[in-house]
């Protein structure tokens, strides 16, 4: 990939908010400097959303939302659908923009395209298949109706992991239900989410259906539009301890919520699992994204009979991963997001050490210019080391042994988060077992991945509430509605 393109695409890319079909400077004046996490460098710079303009963007998206509401699902479907077109046609475009951005490996990135885009394509058939029902009451005096409308001005705020798949997965349904949006992204990732405001445009979405808030202030900005009383639906996917500040603003409005937050994923690899797939399972579960992902591995819980053999397995495929900016050929993990990330995985590591584990390959940051961390694996990981209770968000691989199902159950469910969880074993009535006793709003049995636009994604207890994707996804920006009529016989 040469300089030249790479200057071209972020030439392209919009450097202003989008707000009410306009593409706007920032009231303030102020901007924000967007930084490639391979080199470290400034790779553009664009508009710092104000109180001011989350104030425009509030009024464009309250007055959109009756003709919006109004517009045939039809039409509705057929702009997302032209935009999973367009994707198509820039999904070279968008990839890179990811990679620069946000680090991950270019084959990743075009992946994230594929799967982003399969939302809009998704929810483009969904938004002419929201049905009710009409039926007479038990008494026989009334007929009643259900129907399902539009919940109404929504407020999405999406992370930096996955700018364009976390951006589509919101926007789509909100828009296929008929409702309008803020949508606010990350500070560390904002272009993809303008270059895909731009798309939309091009797609014929009416003006101030979407609008597009970048900002270094994001507590600021959403605190006065949580409380605006126009505002009735907040998605929000990020971490639980911001999750939780949000959930407890959106209150005072009582507002409708979908909360996507953190993870802590156990993969058990059980003593009767096909080990091929356990190991190709694990290096999916991961290193994808560089291990920055809500739904990473985060603990592999290994019987103790096959452990050492797990790890051995790992360790040696661990060794052959390419580390290097996303860019390159072959290069298969790109750098961390930033300092901070790389400071918590050598904390975390640093830790598990000092409490009995071994490093078997890794173990520490990469020197010299953006923000890299060897590929890690840890075994003989002990209770009580923090990597066990904390998201690591990083390409560290960290091993505990098991000794029986009630004790790899045990140690799965001790974490308050429940996003997904990774079973491996070839017996069947022990995965369904674990179907049951797993206590997360996902698994993969004998899978390292299990994202689809068609599934419901989302998480049980401190991992979220509501569902992303699936035939789920849409009701969450719907309202229903309860009509009774009298019997027209009586
Ligand atoms: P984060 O710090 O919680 O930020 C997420 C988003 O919230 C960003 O847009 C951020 O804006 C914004 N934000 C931060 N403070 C805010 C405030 N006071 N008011 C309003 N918005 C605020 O999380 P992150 O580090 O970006 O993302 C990683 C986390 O997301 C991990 O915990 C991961 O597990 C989780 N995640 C969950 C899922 C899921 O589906 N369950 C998917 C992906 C990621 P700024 O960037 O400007 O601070």
């Amino acid at each position: 990939m040469s300089s030249a393109s790479e200057a071209a695409l972020l030439a392209k890319v919009p450097d202003r908010l989008f707000i009410g079909g306009q593409w706007l400077e920032s009231s303030s004046g102020k901007a924000i400097d967007v930084i490639d996490p391979a080199t470290g460098l400034v790779i553009k710079t664009i508009a710092d959303a104000s109180v001011a303009d989350a104030a425009l963007a509030m009024d464009a998206a309250a007055a959109a939302q009756d003709g919006w509401a109004r517009t045939a699902p039809r039409v509705r479907g057929e702009i997302l659908r032209r935009a999973f077109d367009l994707l198509q046609e820039r999904a070279d475009e968008f990839a890179l923009l990811m990679t620069l951005e946000m680090g991950k490996p270019l084959a990743e990135a075009r992946g994230e395209v594929t799967y982003g885009g399969e939302f809009l394509r998704w929810f483009s058939e969904e938004a002419v298949r929201i049905s009710g029902r009409y039926g007479s009451n038990p008494e026989g005096t009334g007929r009643m109706i259900v129907t399902h409308l539009p919940v109404g001005p929504s407020y999405l705020i999406t992370p930096w992991n996955f700018p364009l798949a976390m951006a589509t997965r919101k926007i789509a349904p909100a828009l296929a239900a008929g409702c309008t949006a803020i949508v606010k992204p990350a500070e560390l990732t904002p272009l993809t989410t303008l270059y895909f405001a731009r798309l939309l445009e091009d797609a014929g979405l009416p003006a101030g259906v979407l609008n597009v808030l970048t900002t270094s202030a994001a507590g600021e900005i959403t605190t006065p539009i949580l409380a605006d009383s126009r505002l009735r639906k907040l998605s929000f996917t990020g971490s639980t301890a911001v999750g939780v500040r949000l959930l407890k603003q959106a209150a005072d409005n009582v507002l409708r919520t979908s909360m996507e937050l953190g993870g802590n994923a156990p993969f058990i690899v059980f003593e009767d699992a096909n080990m091929d797939k356990a190991v190709d399972g694990a290096m999916l579960a991961k290193f994808r994204n560089i291990g920055q992902a809500c739904t990473a591995a985060n603990r592999f819980i290994v019987h103790e009979s096959v452990a050492d053999e797990f790890a051995a397995r790992v360790t040696e495929r661990v060794r052959a991963l390419s580390v290097g900016r996303g860019t390159e050929d072959g290069v298969t993990i790109g750098p961390l997001i930033n300092e901070g990330a790389l400071d918590k995985a050598e904390r975390l590591v640093r830790d598990a050490v000092d409490r009995g584990a071994t490093v078997l390959t890794g173990g520490g940051r990469i020197e010299g210019a953006g923000t890299f961390f060897e590929p890690t694996v840890i075994s003989g990981v002990t209770p009580g080391s923090a990597i066990l209770n904390q998201e690591i968000f990083g390409p560290v691989l960290s091993i505990i042994p098991f000794t029986d199902e009630d004790d790899a159950v045990a140690k799965a469910n001790d974490t308050e988060f429940g996003l997904v969880g990774y079973v491996f074993t070839e017996d069947f009535a022990r995965g369904q077992r674990l179907i049951e006793t797993l206590q997360t709003g996902m698994m993969g049995l004998n899978v390292g991945v299990v994202s689809n636009a068609a599934a419901p994604f989302g998480g049980v207890k401190q991992s979220g509430i509501g569902r992303e994707g699936g035939a789920e996804g849409i009701h969450e920006y719907l309202e229903t509605k309860y009509v009774l009529t009298p019997n027209p016989f009586a």
